[in-house]
């Protein structure tokens, strides 16, 4: 029913003379998500501060779900677009305040008049259009605080818009415009909400998953492919490594002090990261660590692992709260994903004892006299590759 999405961008705004570069990253994304759902011609343009996409047939609700998805846009409308009349506003009004067919409802009109020649000002269209809908619908009353419905009313130059839903986006800036990340991605809560905090600051990334084949099945790797479905709708695309990780597990759990295990598999992790940031191009690391979380995770723990990597690790979940994590990870619908128990390998050797404050003179001597660079460079040569397109299939 819906052939204009209104398309609402914030911080953009603030850019200055980069704007362009972000405005180009923000429609290459948009345009891309388009392109994989849509059938048909379309445009999208500046109009008057306002992104708007102009669709030859009815955006469908998938479409709809994958703008929702894009990071830099802070909300958008689907509108339904009438003449520049204000006798042309209520037929369209009424389109949308049918549907609810007869429902107790409150109801505010918001305006915007962005053409001047348009006669009537914003607050005398609100106020005019109040009236009629009063008149008409005895199931609605006017809350301007805490409306059900708000009617939403644009005058533009060409069109007015009108609308009655507002879908809510990430915010934040344009993937792309804050440079390119290597993720590390397990099969828990954590990883894929810290991809989603770097995916609207504008984070381009490449996703890798250390698959502890053979000692963990084949499920988790189909788990860990379908959160990429969901997490590539918010990076236009993307692409997982799948590293063989079973042999560097191997070797370590047989040379190192049973305490240090996890801890050195999350630094060779990281080591590997490091070599594919190295060989994509990629500027930093990014991991689900929460402070505390778990043993690993102490500031000591943390703080090792930071002087032993070649490159910066982001931590964005570092203060959040696992509470406040699950809650993200609905928002962006891993949780049940992330949800589903797998074996994890990690579990397998965990010692009974984990360090969580590391001896630095062992820790340096381990990795001193253990030169695992040929190992480690096998695993990542041997990497699965999936690619995934903006709306989450795979790319053969
Ligand atoms: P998550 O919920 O993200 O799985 P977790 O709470 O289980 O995290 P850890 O297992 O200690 O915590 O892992 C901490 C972080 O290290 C993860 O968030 C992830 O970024 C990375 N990581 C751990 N295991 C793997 C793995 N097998 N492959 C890729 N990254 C991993
Ligand atoms: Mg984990």
């Amino acid at each position: 029913m819906y052939k204009t999405l209104v398309l609402n961008v914030a911080e953009l705004w603030l850019k200055g003379k980069n704007r362009p570069l972000y405005f180009k990253a923000l429609k290459n994304h948009v345009k891309s998500v388009v392109k994989s759902h849509h059938v048909g011609e379309y445009s999208l343009r500046n109009e008057q501060h306002r992104l708007v996409l102009r669709l030859e047939n009815e955006a469908t609700e998938e479409l709809i779900k994958g703008i929702s998805c894009i990071p830099g846009l802070t909300s958008f409308t689907p509108a339904l677009t009438v003449e520049v009349d204000v006798q042309a506003i209520m037929p369209a009004v009424r389109r949308e305040l049918d549907k609810l067919e007869g429902q107790k409802k409150t109801f505010k009109v918001v305006s915007k008049r962005v053409n001047k020649s348009f006669k009537m000002g914003s607050m005398d269209l609100s106020q005019h259009i109040g009236g009629e809908i009063l008149k008409e619908y005895k199931n609605l009353s006017v809350d301007i605080r805490t409306p059900e419905v708000i009617v939403d009313l644009k005058v533009l130059d060409e069109d007015i818009f009108v609308s009655t839903r507002t879908i809510q986006c990430p915010g934040g800036l344009p993937v792309g415009t804050s440079g390119h990340l290597v993720s590390l991605l397990s099969g828990g809560f954590d990883s894929p909400v810290a991809s989603y905090m770097m995916a609207k600051r504008g984070c381009r990334q490449e996703f890798i998953f250390f698959y502890a084949y053979p000692f963990v099945g084949e499920e988790v790797k189909e788990k860990i492919i379908s959160i990429s479905k969901v997490l590539a709708r918010y990076q236009n695309g993307c692409r997982l490594y799948v590293v063989p990780f079973g042999d560097v597990q191997n070797h370590i759990s047989k040379h190192c002090k049973e305490d240090y295990r996890t801890l050195l598999f999350r630094k060779y992790m990281m080591e590997i990261a490091s070599m594919l940031a190295d060989k994509i191009g990629a500027d930093a690391l990014c991991t689900g660590d929460a402070l505390g979380q778990v043993s690993s995770q102490t500031i000591f723990n943390m703080a090792t692992l930071d002087k032993a990597s070649k490159h910066l690790i982001l931590r964005p979940l570092v203060g959040h709260n696992k509470l406040e994590i699950l809650d993200l990870a609905r928002q962006i619908e891993t949780h049940d994903i992330s949800i589903i128990p797998h074996d994890d390998a990690c579990a397998l050797f965990a010692p009974k004892h984990p360090v969580i404050r590391p001896h630095l003179k062992y820790w340096e001597h381990f990795i001193e006299n253990n030169d695992v660079t040929e190992i480690l460079e096998k695993a990542l040569n041997e990497a699965e590759i999936y690619k995934f397109n903006p709306k989450g299939e795979i790319l053969s």
